[in-house]
């Protein structure tokens, strides 16, 4: 069987003659990263169904992490490179094995293959604060968060700022910095008494400390992002800097590029969050950083090689590992797995996911998102949603379907690929004008729109901004702007996340957190009614 493994080596021995030339190890340090963001708690071995639905290829995951990361280290050591293990954050909240253990499974794994650092993402306060707290307590590698303070001022103290570490005599410096939008992508009592702050004046702050304590090669990770449609946002911010217009160092949610144009002294960035890969970094035209992003949910792994020049300490260069790109998707049949580490996952993986497998409906067909407007997927959770809470109206944003659902058995196991996060329903009255302007925030400029059940909508998007959205009925009666109708969301849109606050001046006494978990009410409702699998009049699209 064709093996990359075997590839790899046959390739090093090939790249090894031919980058002899251009960085013979006498004069230049060669360091390996290996970089994981977004994880999602996806260290479980899976199948890629978006690759093909019908015949998944296996992806090996933690267990591929495992293997190539204790053989990289053995080469290194023979050979006289050094390895790093980093990840840049979100690296448990989504998968059984990772929610229903708060991270500690991901950490033990994490402990297992020798992670050197994790950096700390919006993601990882899901199960609070306190609780992320133990994840670094249990956790024999430093959680990174140079930006994120307590009441004292001080960095919280279950981070550090920066770790410094000697890899053959070069110092590496590895700067960690969470993303600053944090607070509004979490449940306020998650990070309560927390501060977050701005990216680039974090990075400004801290990497002339690590200079002065002997950092040679300066790393920084962080959570905070490289934007989807990279190319774009890098020709935009370069007519902003032609302009004059520099990034404001106080900015909340500055992204990588941005930091990296305001911060002179970082060699590379790892970023992560938006759960893109690029197969080649990004190199900011003015300080020369890279920055490097890879897909998320654990499977592909990102390794790059650096060139330190012995003498001058500086970087010289990179090439990369496998296929002249930055990450590989982790296919079983081209990276053999780690099967004691294998075994520990799936032993974790049992106990997280007792009774996952039983089967609740059988699908005819496969259920599918779509980018605007109504989906069959979005239908179903909604009216979903509206049904296990009695409610007039439901609604959801696109980003809280995580995953399409395929024809054939439907499992809970799907149903929480589909919904990760384990949110709540909480309903509240909201009078039909605040509902008529929730709708019109939703269909401003290039807006998808809202998922919904129990309306009927007309969006005309030819017509001005705030006048584009016209509500015929609520559970089939006429609509009324002065009743009050009762509305079911998610308790991450009521409490205004998303682009959602509107949510959060709708009055307080008339709000219910009921309990009732989103994907439970949805496999209620799936074994009560059965699948939807029409798409009907509530959201008409008109362009
Ligand atoms: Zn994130």
């Amino acid at each position: 069987m064709f093996n990359k493994i075997k590839y790899i080596l046959l390739i090093t021995i090939i790249m090894g003659t031919l980058f002899a030339e251009k960085f013979p190890a006498d004069e230049y340090q060669r360091i390996t990263v290996l970089f994981t963001n977004d994880v999602h708690g996806g260290i479980t071995r899976t199948e890629a169904t978006y690759m093909n639905p019908q015949f998944p290829p296996k992806i090996g995951s933690g267990p591929a992490i495992a293997r190539i990361a204790s053989n990289l280290r053995a080469r290194g050591e023979a050979e006289g490179f050094g390895v790093l293990l980093i990840d840049e954050g979100d690296f448990f909240s989504g998968t059984p094995v990772g929610s229903t253990t708060a991270g500690a499974a991901i950490v033990e794994f994490m402990n297992a293959v020798q992670y050197d650092l994790v950096t700390v993402g919006n993601h990882d306060f899901d199960k609070s604060y306190t609780e992320l707290t133990k994840r670094s307590a249990e956790a024999d590698f430093p959680f990174l968060g140079a930006n994120i303070v307590d009441e004292t001022g001080q960095i919280a103290s279950f981070l550090k700022p920066y770790i410094i570490k000697e890899i053959y005599g070069i110092k590496v410096g590895i700067l960690g910095i969470g993303t600053s939008v944090t607070p509004s992508m979490s449940f306020p009592e998650h990070v309560k008494g927390l501060t977050f702050l701005p990216e680039i004046a974090t990075a400004k702050k801290w990497i002339p400390i690590m200079k002065d304590e002997g950092a040679e090669f300066i790393i920084l990770s962080t959570h905070s992002w490289t934007p989807y449609e990279r190319d774009k946002a890098a020709a935009l911010l370069q007519e902003e800097l032609k302009r004059g217009e520099w990034p404001d160092e106080n900015k909340i949610g500055a992204p990588g590029m941005e930091i990296a144009v305001s911060v002179p002294g970082i060699d590379v960035m790892f970023t992560g969050h938006v759960h893109k890969g690029f197969p080649l970094p990004y190199e900011d035209p003015i300080n020369h950083t890279l920055i490097f992003q890879n897909y998320g949910n654990g499977s592909n792994l990102g390794m790059v090689n650096f060139y330190i020049h012995k003498k001058t300490k500086t970087l010289a260069g990179y090439d990369f590992e496998v296929d002249q790109t930055a990450y590989v998707t982790l296919l079983e049949d081209e990276f053999w797995i780690d099967t004691d580490i294998n075994n520990m996952i799936e032993e974790k993986r049992a106990i997280a996911e007792e009774g996952f497998d039983k089967v609740i409906a059988v699908l005819p067909a496969p259920l599918r998102r779509a980018n605007e407007g109504q989906s069959i997927l979005g239908n179903l959770l909604c009216d979903a949603v509206a049904w296990s809470s009695n409610a007039d109206v439901a609604f959801s944003n696109y980003g809280g379907l995580r995953s399409d659902l395929e024809a054939g058995p439907l499992t809970y196991q799907s149903l929480f690929r589909f919904l990760p996060f384990g949110n709540r329903i909480t309903v509240f009255l909201m009078s039909g004008a605040e509902l008529d302007a929730l709708i019109e925030d939703r269909v401003m400029g290039n807006s998808r729109g809202m998922l919904v059940s129990g309306l009927e909508v007309i969006v005309d998007k030819r017509k001005a901004e705030g006048d584009r959205a016209e509500i015929l009925t609520v559970q089939g009666k006429a609509f009324d702007k002065k009743a009050l109708y009762k509305i079911a969301v998610s308790d991450y849109l009521a409490e205004g996340n998303s682009g959602y606050d509107r949510l959060t001046t709708i009055g307080e006494k008339y709000r219910n957190n009921t309990g009732i978990m989103m994907r439970e009410a949805l496999r209620d409702y799936i074994v009560e009614f059965g699948p939807t699998t029409k798409i009907d009049s509530r959201w008409k699209l008109i362009k």
